[in-house]
């Protein structure tokens, strides 16, 4: 059962929506993340140093999108299986505001910390 004082569909269109949002940003970041190579002739050396930081940051950036992703696709199994609000560590349900705040969370909040 998933968790009873959620609207299930409510939830899957909130992880949907959170899902094309993220893909999105990822298409549009991608550039970035390859520009330093391009401009190393081009640039002087403060603004590749500049260049570098950002790339890494886009790295930074996309990994946690990358990650965030893995959760939705996570959550939206757990929903299939009915499993879903479920604390993963002690099998009580998350608490609605928990989940509400963000609907990634694993764990209820006892567990969390
Ligand atoms: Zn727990």
């Amino acid at each position: 059962m998933n968790h009873p004082e959620l609207d299930m569909s409510a939830v899957v269109e909130r992880l949907e929506s959170l899902r094309v949002e993220l893909t999105e940003e990822s298409q549009s970041s991608s550039g970035a993340r390859d520009t330093v190579m391009l401009d190393q002739t081009a640039v002087g050396r403060l603004s590749r140093m500049d260049a570098m930081q950002g790339q890494a940051m886009a790295k930074a950036e996309e990994e946690r999108r990358q990650l965030a992703l893995r959760r939705i696709t996570g959550a939206l199994a757990r929903i299939e299986k009915g499993e879903y609000g479920e604390c993963i560590e002690c099998g009580e349900w998350i608490s609605k505001k928990r989940l509400e705040w963000d609907p990634l969370v694993l764990k209820c909040i006892d567990c969390a910390e």
